[in-house]
C-alpha cells in the first residue's frame, strides 16, 4: 500500500499545501481520502485527473470536501470524449446534497449522481476495490469519520477531524501508520470534540499501539513544530510531520 500526502493543511490552504487529501494506492486501485480546498491541482502531480476510483470524504467541512465541485466540473464536462462513468464516492448522509448545493448551478438536481456515485457512509465494514476498509464516528461538531484502510496485511488508519474519542482509539489499533490530525497546540486551545493537539495525537497513537504517526491537518497558524515536539513527548515511535507530496510505503 502507498499513501502519498496530497494536500495535508488544516482549516484553510497555506502557501506551501492544500487541504487535507490523501492518495492510496495498492493493485493499480487509487482511493483518495478527502479532497479539500486546492487538492484536485495538486492531486494532478501524482496521478491523471480521471485515474481515481474511488473517493471517500470523512466530513462535509470545505477544508475536506469542497474540491469535489471542481472535481465535478472536470467530469461532467469532460473535453476528450464525453461525461466521465459515475465514480464511487463515500461520505456522510446528505454528501450529494451538500455538494450539489456548494456547486449552486448545476444543470439538474441530480447532476453530481451522473459523474458521482454516491454511498452513504456509516460506522461499518466494507470493500472498496483491493481495500478493507473499517469507518467510525469521530468526535467532531459534525457528522464526521476516521478511516481505517487495511492491504496485505498492513494497515493505515486516518483520523479525519476529531476530538479525543474510544473510536478513534480502537480504530488505530496496532496499526502500521496513524496520520492523525494535531491541529491543536497543547496549553493553548482547549475546545473538546473538535480537533486534538499534537499531545494528544501522540497519547492515542500510544494508546492504540500505532506502530508510526504522521501529524497532519495543521493549520497555517500553528507552529507544527511544537506539536510534533508534544507528540514526541507522548508517543515514544516514529514520529513526523505530514508535508506535501511525501510518499510512505506501507
Ligand atoms: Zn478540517
Ligand atoms: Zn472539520
Amino acid at each position: 500500500m502507498k499513501l502519498t500526502v496530497v494536500g495535508c493543511s488544516g482549516s484553510f490552504p497555506s502557501a506551501e499545501s492544500a487541504c487535507s487529501s490523501y492518495l492510496v494506492e495498492a493493485d493499480g486501485f487509487r482511493l483518495l481520502l478527502d479532497m479539500g480546498n486546492g487538492a484536485l491541482g495538486e492531486l494532478q502531480r501524482h496521478c491523471g485527473l480521471y485515474d481515481l476510483d474511488a473517493i471517500f470524504l470523512s466530513h462535509l467541512h470545505a477544508d475536506h470536501c469542497i474540491d469535489m465541485c471542481a472535481y465535478f466540473v472536470a467530469r461532467y464536462y469532460r473535453h476528450d470524449g464525453g461525461r466521465c462513468d459515475p465514480i464511487p464516492v463515500y461520505g456522510p448522509e446528505g454528501t450529494e446534497q451538500r455538494l450539489t448545493t456548494a456547486y449552486a448551478d448545476t444543470p439538474s438536481a441530480s447532476s453530481m449522481s451522473e459523474v458521482f456515485d454516491f454511498h452513504t457512509v456509516k460506522p461499518s465494514s466494507f470493500e472498496i476495490g483491493p481495500f478493507s476498509v473499517h469507518t467510525e464516528k469521530v468526535s467532531h461538531p459534525v457528522e464526521a469519520y476516521g478511516i481505517r484502510v487495511e492491504h496485505g496485511g498492513r494497515s493505515l488508519t486516518y483520523s479525519g477531524d476529531t476530538g479525543v474519542c474510544d473510536t478513534l482509539d480502537e480504530l488505530a489499533r496496532d496499526t502500521d501508520l496513524f496520520l492523525c490530525e494535531a491541529a491543536f497546540t497543547h496549553g493553548k486551545e482547549n475546545i473538546p470534540d473538535l480537533h486534538l493537539n499534537g499531545r494528544e495525537a501522540g497519547e492515542t497513537a500510544t494508546r492504540a499501539g500505532a506502530r508510526r504517526l504522521v501529524l497532519t491537518h495543521i493549520p497555517p497558524w500553528t507552529d507544527p513544530q511544537t506539536n510534533l515536539d508534544h507528540a514526541r513527548e507522548a508517543f515514544t515511535g516514529p514520529v513526523e510531520l505530514a508535508s506535501p507530496r511525501a510518499t510512505y510505503d506501507i
